[in-house]
């Protein structure tokens, strides 16, 4: 029987397994992931809030596949053999493949920037959601017992880096989330700060988001909590308790207790390792792919998701692209088994769709609606319940429900 090994199970990975099982792969499927659980990452803020609970946003692979015909291991990938057509993994075992999917994902970047590794929150997955969490409630427990009015100050600073989605959303559900935390320990709202620092001039500068750029600046305005916006501004130094920028040829410093970094990733270290010719890859490492998502030197081996070049295909590097590259590997996948001749991948575009607040949300639907404030909170919520990959039968009814009234309402 011939092998198929996903490494990595994000949004691609995941749901090349799943379309596989659910179409009767009849050759060995094997899921391989560093950690036990997915991520759905767009609901990470909900997490962060309490809004939701880690086995809704991060369910285990185990209960995923459970009934399914697919095996998954948790373990580390540390080197591919792409001539030899084996993997190596990090409790020192090995497999042979046929077939290789590679789902790697991204990982934060930092830009060799002085501190931002060491001192930064990154907001990638379910540790740094709940990390960031108790340091967030720490903070304000602290600040409410603190007298000294400078200490005061720098533990109720919290500074974003990053002025994209990831920064834009942490901004408004921070606004939202610490007024609430701190009136409930009666401190002084006025003394918060949020700061969103970024390098570009304009938020969501080249991002898929961009045309919600108004409705973000509206929406700010509106938050219980000034948002400062830094904007033209390199951050330089990250320290425990500062964090500096040039802006204009000056230095600024900020006294901060919280800095979340959001402005970049790099590519996946495993991928840079791969023995795959310079003109096969962008200048950032990531990989090209064929239409059918198949490596131009390695046939048997697909690729897709946030490790490939997505904008040679004019796509953004997205949740909502990735699930659908991992569908189109899967059909390939079986069409070879039935050897039949490999489709290009067909990619659908939904729109986008942003957190602003708590209970507010920015969409951008099929291009034809731009919808915010709670109805588009309603259809973010909607639209990413529909989603997850758990089947949570009570979800579903519900959220069908939300998206056939929103969507009455509006195309009338
Ligand atoms: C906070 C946040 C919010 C987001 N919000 C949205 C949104 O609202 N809408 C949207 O469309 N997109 C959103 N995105 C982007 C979206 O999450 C990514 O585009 C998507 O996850 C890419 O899927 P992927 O499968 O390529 O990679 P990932 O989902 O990153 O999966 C990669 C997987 O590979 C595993 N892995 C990596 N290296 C190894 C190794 N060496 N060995 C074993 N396993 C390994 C990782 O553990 C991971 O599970 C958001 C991202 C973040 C961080």
């Amino acid at each position: 029987m011939s092998k198929t090994i996903i490494i990595g199970g994000g949004f691609v990975g995941l749901f090349t397994v799943l379309h596989l099982c659910h179409h009767k792969y009849p050759q060995s499927v094997t899921l391989i992931d560093q950690k036990d659980h997915f991520i759905f990452n767009p609901l990470l803020y909900e997490l962060m809030t309490g809004e939701m609970t880690p086995d809704q946003v991060c369910p285990t692979y185990r209960e995923l596949l459970k009934g399914s015909s697919a095996t998954f291991f948790e373990d580390q990938v540390d080197r591919i053999d792409l001539e030899q057509r084996k993997i190596y993994l990090s409790s020192d075992t090995h497999y042979d493949y046929d077939n290789l999917v590679l789902a790697l994902g991204k990982k934060s970047g930092y830009f060799g920037i002085e501190g931002a590794e060491n001192y930064a929150f990154p907001f990638r997955n379910r540790d740094d959601a709940l990390k960031l969490s108790q340091h967030l409630q720490k903070s304000l427990q602290k600040a409410g017992q603190t007298e000294e009015d400078k200490s005061r100050q720098r533990l109720l600073t919290f500074t974003i880096v990053g002025g994209g989605p990831t920064g834009i959303e942490m901004a408004g559900t921070l606004a939202d989330l610490l007024y609430r935390w701190y009136s409930k320990i009666g401190g002084n709202l006025e003394e918060i700060k949020i700061l969103l620092v970024s390098r570009p001039k304009e938020l969501l500068k080249g991002d898929i988001n961009a045309h919600l750029r108004d409705i973000v600046k509206k929406a700010f305005q509106h938050r219980p909590i000034k948002i400062d916006l830094i904007l033209g501004a390199s951050v330089s130094k990250v320290t425990a308790s500062t964090v500096e920028y040039q802006k204009e040829e000056e230095t600024h410093s900020i006294e901060t207790n919280t800095v979340i970094w959001a402005a970049g990733t790099q590519t996946n270290p495993l991928l840079r390792s791969l023995n795959i010719a310079p003109e096969n890859r962008a200048k950032n490492g990531s990989l090209h792919i064929l239409p059918t998502l198949q490596l131009p030197e390695y046939p048997n081996v697909f690729a897709a998701g946030d490790c490939i070049f997505q904008s040679e295909l004019h796509l953004p590097p997205t949740a909502q692209v990735a699930y659908q590259q991992g569908k189109a590997i899967a059909n390939n996948l079986i069409a070879k088994v039935k050897g039949n001749s490999l489709k290009p991948a067909e990619v659908k575009l939904r729109g986008s769709m942003m957190k602003l607040g708590i209970n507010e949300s920015a969409a951008n639907i099929f291009d034809r609606f731009e919808v915010s404030g709670e109805v588009g909170h309603l259809i973010r919520e909607a639209t990413y319940l529909e989603l997850l990959p758990t089947p949570i039968h009570d979800f579903k009814v519900t959220t069908t429900w939300i998206i056939d009234e929103i969507f009455h309402r509006h195309s009338d």
